[in-house]
């Protein structure tokens, strides 16, 4: 496959300054080339490091005179910017945020659907600004004539003292890291450089209200939107690498992807020695005819990979890291050519696939309250890929299929006793019977992930009851050590971390 088919950019790690200044150190998690980069604007002086595929990083920036781009990720509706902007054929994505800007200032970011940060630097402002879902997370450091903003929130801890460390109203500060903010899920900062203050404007909000449709509108409405979804998401004419449990999530995904895909498909799924879902991963893959794999994970290995997990997500949600570890394993194992990987990831939050009753309010609390928090879990950070240089893209997060999956009532979720029915009905004619009617199994539960943590700890000594929260203290500590500290997370003995934290529990 060719390179063209990643984003530009990975990630970068910027500096706008009034005056003299430097960039801190370039640490970033994501594997790719460094691209330094210095312009002098009109008023403000920027210095950068884009971290990028080997085809990067020209498409990740933009400037003239007075106004500077930088760009991590992909847009996703980027004809229908195209045809507002008159764009040439060619335009890159931080030429199209440039030209929306020119048009739109701020609102640029209210208009679109895609999975980046982006950074842009215009007369004495900086405009930090995520996508509807903070799929890319981005941190800033505001202090008065020095603004550093970073996809990764180690290249921040790095950075030394900061001057103000003064709170940024409505954004969230990160732990041991002073002066350190999250810019929220859907938010531009608008950041004045010479004071260092800064305004959150929302660009997208979770939708609250739900919509009462037919079951026939309901089901075409969200095949045809999620198909639209996975073809933006395709590599040009290269084979789609879609990461395959056999729940319908994934096996969705797949079956769009292969109705679409004319130069075929590869499939990955990943086990332990503990457990595993091949079986009902190749019902799938045999069905749809793709190029298919197993690869199996020692659960010992598994469990060494927490510090990389967390080192990569850079979060402290003990949860999320159970999720994301066996994905962190299987990326890490995907060896050969960067890959454009397609995943099942987040259609659970939306549906409430993780509603195990029948009763709709209690359904659609969860969904409402789960809409509500996913805001810095860093659930959907490419960085779990982008460690091995593979690029990850959840359709089931498309702006357009979010939207459309949270209003759906909640009697559409969960219908005839199941879970996600809509979802299920919408993909009934391309995947396999056994497959549609497959109950909900989170990826955690299918590796044996959450069990195998669970006794890694009960084996240290801690009891049955107190396992939740030394997970936690577990999670905390690997982020003070790795994200915070500069601890290669090779160098971290994680049944050393637990023995310390059941240690200290006991005292
Ligand atoms: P369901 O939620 O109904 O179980 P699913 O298995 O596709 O469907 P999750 O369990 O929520 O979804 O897992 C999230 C995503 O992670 C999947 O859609 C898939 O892309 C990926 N994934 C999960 N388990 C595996 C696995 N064993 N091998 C490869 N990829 C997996
Ligand atoms: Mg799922
Ligand atoms: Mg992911
Ligand atoms: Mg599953």
């Amino acid at each position: 496959m060719t390179q063209t088919d990643l984003p530009a950019a990975f990630g970068f790690l910027a500096s706008a300054h009034t005056g003299g200044g430097s960039i801190p150190a370039a640490v970033f998690a994501t594997r790719g080339r460094h691209t330094r980069l210095s312009e002098r604007l009109r008023t403000l002086s920027v210095d950068a490091v884009l971290v990028h595929p080997d085809a990067g990083p020209s498409g990740a920036h933009a400037s003239d005179a007075d106004t500077l781009v930088l760009f991590a990720g992909e847009i996703y509706n980027r004809d229908e910017i195209d045809d507002t902007l008159d764009s040439p054929a060619n335009a890159s994505d931080a030429e199209r945020v440039s030209g929306l800007f020119e048009k739109y200032d701020l609102h640029a970011f209210r208009l679109i659907n895609g999975r980046y940060a982006a950074l842009l630097v215009t007369g004495t402002r900086v405009l930090a600004a995520t996508d509807h879902a903070g799929s890319v997370p981005l941190y800033v450091r505001p202090d008065p004539g020095h603004v550093l903003a970073a996809t990764e929130v180690k290249g921040l801890a790095a950075a030394g003292a900061a001057v103000r460390g003064a709170p940024v109203a409505g954004a969230r500060r990160v732990r041991r890291t002073p002066g350190v903010h999250q810019v929220p899920a859907g938010a531009v900062l608008d950041i004045r450089v010479d004071t260092g203050e800064a305004t959150v404007h929302r660009t997208w909000v979770p939708p609250v209200h739900r919509l009462l449709t037919g079951e026939n509108e309901a089901l075409n409405n969200v095949r045809a939107a999620l198909e639209r979804a996975v073809v933006r998401r395709l590599p040009d004419g290269g084979r789609p690498l879609v990461v395959l449990s056999g729940g319908i999530d994934s096996s969705a995904v797949a079956a769009l992807s292969a109705s679409v895909a004319t130069a075929g498909m590869d499939t990955l799924s990943m086990g332990t020695d503990v457990a595993d879902e091949f079986p009902q991963a190749r019902v799938v893959a045999e069905h749809l005819a793709s190029r298919h794999r197993e690869f199996t994970v020692d659960t010992r290995d598994l469990l060494a990979l927490l510090p990389h997990t967390v080192y990569a997500a850079e979060s402290l949600d003990p949860a999320v890291i159970e999720y994301l570890l066996p994905l962190t394993a299987l990326y890490r194992r995907i060896d050969g050519p960067p890959r454009r990987i397609l995943t099942g990831y987040g259609a659970d939050i939306p549906l409430g696939g993780m509603h195990r009753e029948d009763r709709l309010p209690n359904l659609d609390t969860v969904v409402a309250f789960d809409m509500d928090t996913f805001d810095g879990l860093n659930e959907m950070s490419p960085v779990l890929s982008t460690v091995a240089g593979h690029w990850s893209t959840h359709p089931y997060w498309d702006r357009e299929v979010l939207e459309l999956l949270t209003v759906l009532e909640a009697g559409l979720k969960r219908r005839y006793g199941r879970d996600k029915w809509v979802l299920r009905a919408a993909m009934s004619d391309l995947l396999p019977a056994e497959t549609v009617a497959r109950p909900k199994l989170g990826v955690h539960e299918g590796s044996g992930t959450t069990a195998s943590f669970s006794l890694l700890i009960r084996q240290a000594g801690a009891a049955e009851d107190d396992v939740a929260a030394v997970k936690a203290r577990v999670v905390q500590e690997l982020f003070d050590l790795t994200v915070v500290g500069g601890v290669d997370p090779d160098e971290v003995v994680i049944e050393e971390i637990i023995g310390k934290i059941v240690a200290e529990g006991r005292r």
